[in-house]
């Protein structure tokens, strides 16, 4: 049976955004740096380099999306490690790492963790009463 963590008053938040969609989640990010600012940042490579750059936040980077970055996020999803996410994937375009896309989404799904894919659910989400609390899943 998988095990759900409770998600902490403070999230760890992982960002990733397809090449097409970087700019727009900068863009968010920079807007909202002061809410990111009291989280814990993650992200793939590229994602993770620019919003630090973008901002001055620190933002972990694990390894770029294609080379195995979003099957490091989804580990780190079921280890407990990562609790929220900010995917803004690209609905145009095929990727190389489109199965690994799945199974992030997948296993981001399973492990009932906020995820937004688009800016107003983004931006939903950090308006939530939940970004100040502790969050308990549901007992099954
Ligand atoms: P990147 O990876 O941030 O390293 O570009 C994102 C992705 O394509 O999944």
């Amino acid at each position: 049976m998988r095990k759900l963590k409770d998600i902490g008053k403070q999230k760890h938040i992982a960002l990733i955004a397809h090449d097409n969609r970087k700019i727009q989640l900068i863009k968010w990010a920079k807007k909202n740096a002061g809410v990111l600012s009291t989280h814990f940042l993650c992200g793939t490579g590229t994602t993770a380099r620019l919003i630090a750059e973008e901002t001055s936040l620190p933002v972990r980077a694990f390894e770029s999306g294609p080379l195995g970055g979003d099957q490091q996020i989804g580990a780190s999803i079921v280890d407990g490690k990562v609790d929220f996410m900010i995917f803004f994937w690209d609905p145009l375009s095929s990727q190389p790492h489109d199965p690994d896309v799945k199974a992030l989404l997948r296993i981001a799904v399973l492990y009932d963790i906020p995820v937004a894919m688009n800016e107003s659910t983004a931006d939903f989400l950090l308006m939530s009463d939940f970004m100040n609390t502790e969050y308990v899943h549901e007992e099954e």
